[in-house]
């Protein structure tokens, strides 16, 4: 087994550990929350209490970041 093999390894086990229950939402919880947490960031409502990991998957996922910020502007022009 090659080193690299190894390291693919490490990711997966890595991948479960961090998996559903851990930390992290998903991009489809995240999508299915964002709403919400915005809505709650505007009111100065606890958003992250509220919906645990979205902060975390915010700042690690560009894809949604970037639809948090948009929705963000949206709704706080509105
Ligand atoms: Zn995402």
């Amino acid at each position: 087994m090659s080193q690299a093999d190894d390291r693919i390894d490490a990711a997966r086990i890595l991948a479960r550990t961090l998996g559903p229950g851990g930390p992290e939402l998903s991009c489809e919880e995240c999508f299915a929350e964002l709403d919400r947490y915005v809505e709650l960031e505007l009111a100065g409502a606890d958003a992250d209490g509220s919906v645990p990991g979205m902060r975390a998957h915010l700042a690690g996922c560009p894809a949604c970041d970037e639809d948090h910020r948009s929705l963000l502007g949206l709704l706080g022009d509105g």
